[in-house]
C-alpha cells in the first residue's frame, strides 16, 4: 500500500511556485493554520512569521475581527463589477483612506495588487500629459528600485536577475542614485540634469525603504529634495508605498516624514491586513482634472475584473480600524524600540554590516564568505537555519530582515533576536546544518 501523499507532496506534483527555482527547491512547506504571528505546518510545527508573509500581514494571521467582516460582506455582496456600479465598502474605504493620506490626495483608483497599483500610476502620469497635449514621456526611478513584476512595473524596476530575459521588451527608464545621506547631492544632481535635458513625466520611488533591494534605506530630507526638484520642473512624483504603507516606517505612511507630497500614492500589501488582494492608486485633483473632460478619448481606460472587490474592501476597513487603535500604535512603537535596542547590540558584530532600521523594519547584511547574491546557496542555508528553529525569515541575498506583524509578542520577538545572535556566533556559515 502506498502512503497517502501529504499536502507538500501533492503540491510538488502540480504546482509551480513564485520566485522559486523549482528543480532546486522542490518541497514547499504546507501551512494549515495561522494565529497571531504564528503559522502552523501540517505536522503541527509552529513558525514565527518574522516577515509578515511577504510583508502583507499587519495584525496577525486569521484575525477574528477581519475574518468576521469578510464573512459578513461575503454573505451580503461578494462582488459586483465596478464600472457603472459602486458599493458602500469601496466608498467608505476611499473616504477613510483619504482622511489619513497626505491632504493633497483626492481620488482613489482601485485594483488588486501592488504591480497594478504602480502600473496604474505610471499610465495615469503619462496619459495626464498626453491629454494635455504635452510631450513629457520620460520616467525616472531610483537605482535598485522594485515596483512589481508586470511589464510596466518591471520597466521602472532596476534591471537585474528578475528582468534579464525581458530587458529588450522594457521601456526605457532613467535611473538615478538613491538619496542616501552620503549620496544626497549626487542623487539630486542626477535628477536635476535629467529634468533639464529630457521631458520628464514622473519620478517613481519607494519612499525611505527599498524593500526588494534588500531593505535599503535612504534619507527623508534628501528624498524630499528630489520631490521638490521634480515638482519645480512640472513632473509628477509617484510614491510606491506598497510595502512602506500602513505604519511600517514608523509613521502611517513613509510620505508623512516628508514636507513635499507626492502626486500619486500606491498602496497594496498591508491594505487588507494581509488577508485579501486589493490595491489602490491615489492621485491629486490636478491629475484627475486632466482626465475630466467631454472628450471620450481623455478617459482612463483601465480596469480589472475584481476591481474594488467588496470583500477585500471590507477586510481593508477592519484592518484600518485596527491600525488606528492606540493599542496598535503602541505595538508599533514598542516594536521600533525593541529593534533599536537589538540593532545597538549587534551593530559592532564582526559578521554583520550595515545594521539599519526604519520604524518597524530592521535589516542587516551578513558578511558571507562568498556569494552575496539572491541565488546563493548561503541564502538557502540561512533560510533553513531559521526555519528549523521555528522562525520564518526569507533573506534577500545576504540581507536578513525583520518586518513582523505588529501583534508579535515580546517573547516571540526575543526568540527571533536570540536566534539571530546564535546564528551570528557561528564562525562560518559552512558548518550550518542543512535541513
Ligand atoms: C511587493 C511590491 C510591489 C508589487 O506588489 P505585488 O502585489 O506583489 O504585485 C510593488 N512595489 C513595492 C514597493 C513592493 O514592495
Amino acid at each position: 500500500m502506498t502512503p497517502t501523499p501529504n499536502i507538500s507532496q501533492r503540491d510538488t506534483a502540480h504546482i509551480w511556485h513564485p520566485y522559486t527555482p523549482m528543480k532546486l527547491r522542490p518541497n514547499a512547506l504546507a501551512i494549515v493554520r495561522g494565529e497571531g504571528a504564528l503559522l502552523f505546518d501540517e505536522q503541527g510545527q509552529s513558525y514565527i512569521d518574522a516577515v509578515s508573509s511577504w510583508w502583507v500581514n499587519l495584525h496577525g494571521h486569521a484575525h477574528p475581527a477581519i475574518a468576521e467582516s469578510i464573512y459578513k460582506q461575503a454573505s451580503t455582496l461578494a462582488h459586483c463589477m465596478f464600472a457603472g456600479l459602486t458599493h458602500e465598502p469601496a466608498v467608505e474605504l476611499a473616504e477613510r483612506l483619504l482622511e489619513v493620506l497626505p491632504r493633497n490626495m483626492c481620488k482613489v483608483f482601485y485594483s488588486d495588487n501592488g504591480s497594478c497599483a504602480t502600473e496604474i500610476a505610471i499610465k495615469m502620469a503619462l496619459q495626464a500629459f498626453h491629454n494635455q497635449q504635452q510631450t513629457r514621456r520620460t520616467i525616472v526611478a531610483l537605482e535598485g528600485s522594485y515596483h512589481g513584476d508586470t511589464f510596466g512595473a518591471m520597466a521602472t524596476s532596476a534591471r537585474g536577475l528578475f528582468t534579464k530575459p525581458f530587458n529588450d521588451k522594457l521601456f526605457e527608464v532613467v535611473f538615478i542614485p538613491v538619496p542616501t545621506r552620503d549620496n544626497a547631492q549626487k542623487s539630486l544632481d542626477a535628477l536635476t540634469q535629467i529634468l533639464a535635458q529630457q521631458e520628464v513625466a514622473a519620478l517613481i520611488v519607494e519612499p525611505l525603504v527599498q524593500g526588494a533591494a534588500g531593505m535599503q534605506m535612504h534619507d527623508a530630507q534628501a528624498l524630499n529634495a528630489l520631490f521638490k526638484a521634480a515638482h519645480a520642473h512640472g513632473a509628477y512624483v509617484i510614491a510606491d508605498e506598497v510595502m512602506t504603507g500602513f505604519g511600517r516606517t514608523g509613521t502611517l505612511f513613509a510620505c508623512d516624514q516628508l514636507s513635499e507630497s507626492p502626486d500619486f500614492i500606491c498602496l497594496s500589501k498591508g491594505l487588507t491586513g494581509g488577508t485579501l488582494p486589493l490595491a489602490i492608486t491615489t492621485c491629486t485633483q490636478s491629475v484627475f482634472d486632466a482626465f475630466y473632460s467631454d472628450d471620450l478619448t481623455h478617459a482612463f481606460y483601465h480596469g480589472h475584473s475584481y476591481t474594488a472587490n467588496p470583500i477585500a474592501c471590507a477586510a481593508a476597513l477592519t484592518s484600518l480600524d485596527l491600525l488606528l487603535t492606540p493599542e496598535c500604535e503602541q505595538q508599533r512603537a514598542s516594536l521600533a524600540r525593541a529593534h533599536a535596542h537589538f540593532a545597538q547590540r549587534i551593530d559592532s558584530h564582526p559578521r554583520v554590516e550595515n545594521v539599519r532600521q526604519c520604524g518597524t523594519i530592521l535589516a542587516l547584511t551578513i558578511r558571507t564568505v562568498a556569494g552575496n547574491t539572491y541565488l546563493s546557496s548561503e541564502r538557502d542555508r540561512i533560510y533553513h537555519y531559521f526555519l528549523s528553529r521555528g522562525i520564518l525569515l526569507r533573506p534577500i541575498g545576504s540581507v536578513l530582515y525583520l518586518i513582523p506583524p505588529y501583534c508579535i509578542t515580546e517573547n516571540q520577538l526575543k526568540h527571533v533576536y536570540e536566534c539571530i545572535l546564535d546564528f551570528l556566533h557561528h564562525d562560518s556559515t559552512a558548518d550550518l546544518a542543512i535541513v
